[in-house]
């Protein structure tokens, strides 16, 4: 069994949510939507240590969470965030130890199911990199930027990519430190190991496993927690 990392990027603002709340400590059944997602992770075979970077201000938070959910034998730190998600990533990045796998997972999607999460630890073990995605539905065309269509990949080669992310820790602290040192931004991780020409896997996942960002996917999120036995 791989030893495992956990990075959980818990900082940014609440705007896109019109709330002043950033979304991972918002409530959502009585808890905050990140007390759920770490929930989800605290139980993995193999976990060692988690990160969780936020901001300022939500610090003393976080740490509440961290101390309350995470086991004994489990260390965990709670760090500032960046600007931007991956200066977030970035810097939890410097606190990992030297462990065989870091998932890294957003606050923001509660809805991950434990297979799921196995399903990419085995093939990022056995090949270096693998994301949780699941085909994409709709029909995507890339515009520019006088909003005149240019091209339309075909759909049937197209992912619409979630996490976690999960990569073996050389590589990912490898992609991460080259793209700081060449101010390379990306909006996702798995973006920044292919940017240094290393593949990555995709690991087919569930429609549920959405990330909450404008006010309608908290309506969606109620309905989800329905379903399913939280
Ligand atoms: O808003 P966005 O889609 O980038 O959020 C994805 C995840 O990244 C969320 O869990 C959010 O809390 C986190 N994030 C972060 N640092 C930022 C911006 C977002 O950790 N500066």
């Amino acid at each position: 069994m791989p030893s495992k990392a956990l990075i959980i990027p818990a900082a940014g603002a609440g705007k896109r949510m019109q709330r002043n709340t950033p979304k991972p400590f918002i409530k959502l059944q009585g808890r905050t939507i990140l007390e759920h997602t770490l929930q989800k992770f605290v139980e993995v075979d193999g976990l060692e240590q988690v990160i969780i970077a936020t901001s300022t201000a939500y610090i003393n938070e976080a740490t509440s969470v961290l101390a309350k959910a995470v086991p004994g034998s489990v260390s965990w730190d709670c760090i500032e965030g960046g600007a931007e998600r991956q200066q977030s990533v970035f810097k939890a990045l410097q606190k990992i130890a030297d462990l065989d796998l870091v998932m890294i997972h957003d606050a923001v999607r509660p809805f991950i199911k434990k297979q799921h999460i196995y399903d990419c630890c085995k093939k990022a073990s056995e090949s270096g990199a693998a994301i949780l995605g699941i085909p994409a539905k709709d029909t995507i065309k890339k515009v520019d930027a006088n909003g005149v269509v240019v091209e339309t990949p075909d759909r049937s080669s197209l992912w619409q990519v979630q996490t976690p992310q999960v990569f073996q820790t050389p590589l990912i602290k490898q992609a991460h430190a080259k793209a700081a040192e060449q101010n390379h931004p990306a909006t996702d991780d798995a973006s920044l190991v292919e940017w240094i020409g290393k593949p990555v896997h995709m690991v087919q996942g569930s429609v549920d496993n959405i990330k909450i960002t404008y006010p309608r996917d908290l309506q969606q999120a109620k309905i989800i927690f329905g379903n399913q036995n939280f």
